[in-house]
């Protein structure tokens, strides 16, 4: 049982490896997705800030374009009045008509200021998002080349740990072993095995009962944590 221990022993030095080579080729293309999913939220906010400008702008338009022809009914109705100063109730009826227009116009530039002003403050706001956009799409784009680099050296570490890992399997261990072996490499993050020290496993740091230290120093079984169920070795 030593050996088959120390054939564990083995493979687990280099399956723990290929555990973080695939943790990281698995982890990159996930920092990349969520990474530029924050990129592109802020585009579309620039995007969504620039429609309200325009529809604000079409606003303004059709305000100034109800004001001119306000004024100009202003002017006809000045001249109306203008001509008929004989008739003091067609006077007065028309400088109401007058005085009302030319409040209507106030309003409706008033409104077409408040509008000026909203956008505004929209265009600072998109303004300020699109000047740091433009450096996080830099440091993006330097993530994304140093992501190819990572990505190809995890890929080629990992091809390399596969076929060390190949030339080992040659190694005796019985086939319960490896399955337990294997059932706790992909439960336990790569680390199937735990030293031992003393009556602590290290690798929950749960005593474990004394007859499985006995059981362990007499070397004629696997042992298991009862804690986390990794394969136990001596640490010395
Ligand atoms: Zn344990």
């Amino acid at each position: 049982m030593q050996a088959v221990l120390a054939a564990l022993l083995g493979l687990q030095a280099i399956d723990s490896q290929i555990f973080r080579a695939q943790a990281e080729l698995k982890r990159l293309p996930q920092e990349r997705a969520s990474r530029k999913a924050e990129l592109d939220k802020r585009a579309l906010r620039i995007a969504e800030l620039k429609r309200e400008v325009m529809l604000l702008r079409t606003k303004i338009k059709e305000l100034e374009d109800g004001a001119s022809e306000k004024r100009q009914r202003v002017r006809k109705v000045e001249s109306e009045a203008a001509s008929s100063r004989q008739d003091m109730a067609l006077l007065v009826a028309f400088q109401h008509e007058a005085r009302t227009l030319k409040k209507e116009i106030g309003a409706l530039e008033e409104e077409g200021l408040g509008h000026l002003e909203k956008i505004e403050g929209l265009e600072k706001e998109s303004a300020a998002i699109a000047a740091s956009l433009e450096g996080e799409l830099r440091i993006f784009a330097e993530f994304e080349a140093n992501m190819q680099r990572e990505s190809e050296a995890a890929g080629a570490r990992l091809n390399q740990l596969l076929e060390e890992r190949k030339q080992r399997s040659g190694t005796a261990i019985p086939p319960d072993a490896v399955a337990i072996y294997a059932k706790l490499l992909a439960a336990r993050e790569g680390q199937a095995l735990a030293p031992l020290e003393g009556r602590a496993c290290q690798a929950c740091f749960m005593d474990v009962p004394p007859n499985l230290v006995v059981r362990l120093s007499r070397g004629s079984e696997l042992v298991q944590c009862p804690g986390c169920s990794r394969i136990l070795y001596n640490a010395s």
